[in-house]
């Protein structure tokens, strides 16, 4: 890339982020906060990060000179959104300073070349297949039962692109668009937990950890974040991080999911290159939050060591939920309101979430599950 990879980046430099989304504001805060300036692009005219940022670039993320433009105007250049054609992020990354790099993106953006990734590393990871036809399906499923899941290899979030498959009844009445798509089929567990492990590595390497977080996933979308998790899986989880960051090279902030099994056992189920939605908490509840951390570590500044303050619990504000409860949201005075400033209300759409630090859990969960099961 043409700047010199030894100068740092003063204050009053320009952090170029690609993708305008809730994280995307969410670091634009962090960095803004620090004395940075920030640049954005995003397809979207009211992306929550164009009131975050000193220059606004309204484009697709298939834009190539729009792209070209953004890092032209950056001293480095970070991303919200992981779905970065491959041909445009090579060459960004060869011409301008993208400390992320670009290989670790592209594995991670396509399941297949994500869950080999991790199988290689020597994490476990459930059992899958990539799938080249429905005649695959039947013998993954008489191999390894029902229910399985299906779902597509690039594109996919929040749920999006996945199907469950229960019975010989819905398999046999099942259309799956392999014109379309290219899909992956794995195992559907009986969940006894969902956890995430959060971290950050600098570009010099210095690592650190976020505490275990415990997520309640509805209709396959984050419902709701406690941290630390109510179990002890800390040592298992970071264990299995420690071989994907073997295996991988990651800068910046990752998240990587985990299921556990009704037996017990820990399986990565993936990873996210980027701020994660399971630890938006940290912004209240620890020393430093991810949003902070993935600054610090694009820089290459030292990061602390991550210590927690107090428990907390995140709830997400989805689509309608932020109408239900906007009357609600500021008489709870320990409640931490974030809002997106999304205008559009489509079906699960993440509009922003509440996080609350409590000494006492079990109150604190009762309370907001009554505020925010719907009906109430
Ligand atoms: P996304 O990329 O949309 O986040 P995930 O693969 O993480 O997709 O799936 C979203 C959620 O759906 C998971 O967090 C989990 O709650 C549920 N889920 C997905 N795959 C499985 C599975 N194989 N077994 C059990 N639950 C699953
Ligand atoms: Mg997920």
């Amino acid at each position: 890339w043409r700047r010199c990879r030894m100068t740092s980046i003063r204050l009053g430099g320009t952090i170029g982020i690609i993708g305008g989304g809730q994280l995307g504001k969410m670091l634009a805060q962090s960095a803004l906060r620090m004395g940075y300036k920030v640049a954005v692009l995003d397809p979207s005219e009211d992306a929550p990060a164009r009131s975050t940022c000193h220059t606004f670039i309204h484009a697709a993320f298939s834009d190539f000179d729009a792209l070209k433009q953004l890092c032209e105007l950056s001293d480095v250049v970070t991303y919200e959104f992981e779905n970065i054609d491959a041909h445009i992020l090579r060459t960004l990354v060869n011409d301008y300073h993208v400390p992320q790099g670009a290989e670790t993106v592209l594995t991670l953006q396509n399941r297949d070349l994500e869950k080999t990734a991790i199988q290689n590393s020597g994490a476990d990871i459930v059992p899958y297949e990539k799938l080249a036809g429905k005649d695959q399906l039947e013998q993954f499923i008489s191999n390894h039962g029902f229910p399985v899941i299906v779902k597509t290899t690039t594109g996919g979030y929040d749920g999006k692109g996945q199907m469950l498959i229960e019975t010989e009844d819905e398999l046999s009445t099942l259309d799956i668009p392999f014109d379309e798509a290219e899909w992956v089929v794995e195992k559907y567990l009986k969940l006894e937990r969902e956890v995430s492990l959060t971290v950050a590595r600098s570009v010099s390497g210095q690592v650190i950890h976020f505490p275990l977080q415990e997520n309640l996933h509805k209709d396959q979308i984050l419902y709701r974040t406690i941290a630390p998790a109510r179990v002890d899986y800390m040592d298992e989880a970071k264990a299995a991080v420690d071989k994907i960051m073997d295996a991988m090279h990651f800068v910046g902030v990752f998240t990587v999911e985990c299921f556990i099994d009704q037996d017990g056992r820990l399986y990565v189920n993936e990873i996210a290159p980027r701020p994660h939605n399971s630890a938006h908490h940290t912004i209240e509840s620890c020393n430093i939050s991810q949003f902070d951390a993935h600054i610090l570590a694009i820089l290459d500044h030292p990061m602390p060591d991550v210590y927690q303050h107090q428990e907390a619990v995140m709830m997400n504000l989805l689509s309608d939920d932020l109408d239900r409860l906007e009357d609600k949201l500021f008489t709870e005075p320990d409640w931490h309101v974030h809002v997106y400033g999304k205008n559009g209300r489509k079906p699960a759409r993440k509009m922003g979430h509440v996080t609350v630090l409590t000494d006492d859990l079990e109150n604190t969960l009762d309370k907001l599950e009554k505020n925010f099961i719907k009906g109430v």
